[in-house]
């Protein structure tokens, strides 16, 4: 099988064009968007995304209204891949798309990034025409991707990512030529060439995002947060919500009470995992495995280590300085269910990506880091529990600072929004 070509874009932003559940009116938002108040009826809503969005790319105005769009698969990434290697942990922006059907012509593109104008996408719907072809397993597909990119061999890499989507984009046939129906050019396709697309298999894609509306449902007042929040905050019955399938499922949460009114509320996953074949399960294990310059308390024989990580997004310099703090500082601090008037830092890292940068923070933190590599190639990483932690940070005139660590982040790295 022959494999398309490949390519690293540079951060595309795509725009989806949606529509108001509750009026119908066209709202165009950015791919990461997933709360919105509509501009028209001023209604709150959702965007609840079970596995990944489907789009697609609509056909030119010239296109004829007859003809029969076929639609060609691409998956897209976008993210942060962590590169682990000897010489440190390189984090570098991934933005990539590649064509997810094997043995097409080189005329088609294999790419979706070498289209120079920005373009605007649609969700599929259960109505919308055309015929839609099957994709290759992303993993097959993303795979290829990684070749080339780093000539050091890397011990291992994890992907912590944003974006990750299906894009359908429309042919078709004119005269027994294949046209691009995003162009409405025609492809320079040799006859022989033409790509016999009768034979692939056809798909109906699934619906897995929804809207709900952005109303709490234990007392029915409006629901807060910042666009690309996960988790939405009802102020009047002091709970979190996160989208689930078609509700609002309530979330578990604890928070360290702030010393002050000007305390930024951060959130961070705490997640305890059963790591084999390393042996680090107590506090004092990661003590003696990351050389922390200090004499072991007794005690820390006793305590389970937890793995830390912020759950927003932030440069990954930042994040990756973070993740190495954060989980060296073990803190323990009395934790309660209550919502303050303060400023809280968005949710917009789910748990899931969150589980993914153990093995990035043990690169970090381990010693000697040469042969904590070759074993961390083959770690399993099970996750026991996950929650959501938030701590209070000092607001000072640059920073914002953990007081019991000392962790500082630089407030101009932060999107502080004011909302959860
Ligand atoms: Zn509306
Ligand atoms: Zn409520």
């Amino acid at each position: 099988m022959q494999c398309s070509a490949t390519s690293a874009e540079k951060n595309i932003s795509y725009a989806v064009q949606h529509q108001c559940p509750q009026c119908g009116a066209p709202i165009t938002l950015g791919e990461e968007t997933r709360f919105f108040v509509c501009q028209f009826c001023r209604v709150r809503s959702c965007i609840s995304q079970k596995g990944f969005p489907r789009y697609y790319l609509p056909r030119a105005p010239q296109v004829p209204r007859d003809v029969n769009l076929i639609y060609l698969p691409y998956w897209r990434f976008k993210g942060v891949r962590y590169t682990c290697t000897a010489s440190g942990i390189t984090p570098r922006f991934t933005d990539i798309s590649t064509l997810a059907v094997a043995d097409m012509p080189p005329q088609i593109p294999f790419s979706l990034g070498l289209r120079s104008q920005a373009m605007t996408m649609k969700l599929i719907r259960p109505d919308t025409r055309g015929e839609f072809f099957r994709p290759l397993p992303s993993a097959l597909v993303l795979k290829e991707k990684t070749v080339g990119l780093n000539p050091e061999e890397p011990t291992f890499k994890e992907d912590i990512g944003e974006t990750f989507s299906l894009i359908y984009s429309p042919f078709y046939t004119r005269q027994q030529q294949l046209v691009d129906g995003v162009t409405n050019q025609a492809l320079p396709l040799e006859k022989a060439m033409t790509p016999d697309l009768s034979n692939l298999d056809r798909v109906r894609p699934g619906i897995e995002t929804h809207f709900i509306a952005g109303i709490c449902p234990g007392c029915g007042a409006d629901l807060g947060g910042s666009g690309d929040s996960l988790v939405l905050v009802c102020r009047n019955c002091h709970c979190l919500w996160r989208a689930r399938g078609e509700k609002l499922a309530k979330i578990r949460f604890s928070a360290a009470a702030p010393a002050h009114k000007d305390d930024i509320m951060v959130p961070f996953w705490r997640i305890s995992a059963q790591i084999s074949p390393i042996n680090l399960s107590s506090h004092a294990d990661l003590a003696r495995m990351a050389n922390l310059p200090l004499a072991i308390p007794r005690e820390w024989e006793e305590k389970p280590v937890h793995f830390w990580s912020p759950a927003f997004k932030v440069r990954p310099n930042i994040f990756l300085r973070l993740l190495g703090q954060i989980t060296s500082a073990q803190l323990e601090p009395a934790l309660s269910q209550t919502i303050e008037n303060n400023v809280y830092q968005p949710v917009n890292l789910p748990a899931s990506e969150a589980i993914q940068t153990i093995r990035i923070t043990m690169a970090a933190l381990l010693k000697p880091r040469k042969e904590i590599l070759e074993i961390l190639s083959g770690t399993d990483v099970v996750p026991q529990s996950v929650s959501l932690i938030f701590l209070p940070f000092k607001s000072t005139h640059h920073d914002i600072i953990q007081p019991d660590s000392g962790i500082a982040i630089n407030k101009n790295a932060l999107a502080l929004s004011g909302n959860l």
